[in-house]
């Protein structure tokens, strides 16, 4: 039997302090996500946003991907308490007649089923950690939405499967929220390196019409935001100051243009950095004992039973 390319929902563990030098990213995507919920009234009526995380445009390169896309719609997922859907564009595509176009909808239907009967998100340290926050709402976050989505007519599938794929998915966006006795909310976010690809029906208004841009961080100051997220957790005791001077070090050899996710192995070089360190240290006590010891053991030798 051929397995469902649906990952289950389910409430990420990314906050938004694990994400560094993306605030101005934080506040669109939180008042574009939030705001109707919490004020469905005032919204009522208006169309829906949904929002499009877009990395450098262009061929796909070493240190220009890994810019905070999937954290960051996981990050709001978690802050707002809502289930959060998962799916590559590329796994939704079957190769039956038909099987594409009905993974697309069931990726919708699995989200309204999350956002009626949410996963997890009312357990008691949900609540007390103030968590489940919202309700009758989903996050469907599409990565790689580009292969989903390319431009009508201009695929080079003889059959016209991605063009039937994209009215499906165009269908799914338009009718969100609607009908039902009890409508749910499908928050959309997409994610993707080349926004150039896109068929453009899917960015008017009601879509994914909020356009984000997410690139590598180019200065220095950007870059040690990032690693002081990523580091935050680190048990560090000498100090904010000095981990801060750990990782400034760290970053001396690295070129000034980096993503997120290069930085993360910096972030590790920097924890090994640490480590070595402490393990030094402990070394250096360790032969300071044993020097002792035997100097103590000479003063007054062992003379007891062996
Ligand atoms: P891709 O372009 O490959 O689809 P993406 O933009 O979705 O990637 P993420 O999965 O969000 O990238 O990030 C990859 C990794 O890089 C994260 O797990 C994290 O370790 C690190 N990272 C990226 N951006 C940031 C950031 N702003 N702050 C902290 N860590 C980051």
């Amino acid at each position: 039997a051929k397995t469902s390319p649906l990952a289950s929902a389910s409430l990420p563990n990314v906050r938004w302090e694990d994400i560094g030098g993306l605030d101005s990213i934080r506040r669109e995507i939180m008042d574009t996500v939030e705001l109707p919920l919490r004020y469905p009234k005032l919204f009522e009526g208006s169309k829906r946003s949904g929002i499009l995380l877009f990395g450098p445009p262009g061929i796909k390169r070493e240190n220009l991907t890994g810019t905070g896309k999937t954290l960051c719609a996981k990050a709001v997922a978690r802050e707002c308490g809502l289930p959060f859907l998962s799916i590559k564009g590329p796994e939704l595509l079957g190769s039956y007649v038909g099987e594409s176009e009905a993974n697309v909808r069931a990726a919708f239907d699995a989200a309204r089923q999350a956002a009626r009967d949410p996963p997890g998100c009312s357990t008691m340290s949900d609540a007390v950690a103030g968590s489940a926050k919202y309700s009758g709402a989903a996050i469907l976050f599409f990565d790689e939405l580009d292969s989903l989505a390319p431009r009508r007519g201009e695929t080079g599938h003889g059959d016209g499967v991605m063009d039937r794929v994209v009215s499906t998915l165009l269908g799914e966006l338009d009718n969100d929220g609607v009908g039902g006795d009890e409508p749910v909310r499908v928050i959309v976010i997409g994610a993707t390196n080349r926004p150039d690809l896109l068929d453009p029906s899917l960015l008017r208004p009601g879509r994914f019409d909020r356009l984000l841009y997410l690139g590598p961080a180019k200065t220095r100051d950007h870059c040690l935001k990032i690693l002081m997220a990523q580091t935050r957790k680190f048990k560090f005791e000498a100090g904010k100051e000095a981990r801060e001077e750990v990782l400034m070090a760290a970053m001396e050899s690295f070129p000034p243009t980096l993503s997120g996710a290069d930085l993360s192995a910096v972030a590790s070089g920097a924890l090994m950095c640490g480590l070595k360190r402490v393990c030094k240290q402990v070394e250096e006590e360790m032969s300071r004992l044993n020097s002792e010891k035997k100097l103590s053991n000479a003063i007054e030798p062992d003379i007891g039973v062996d």
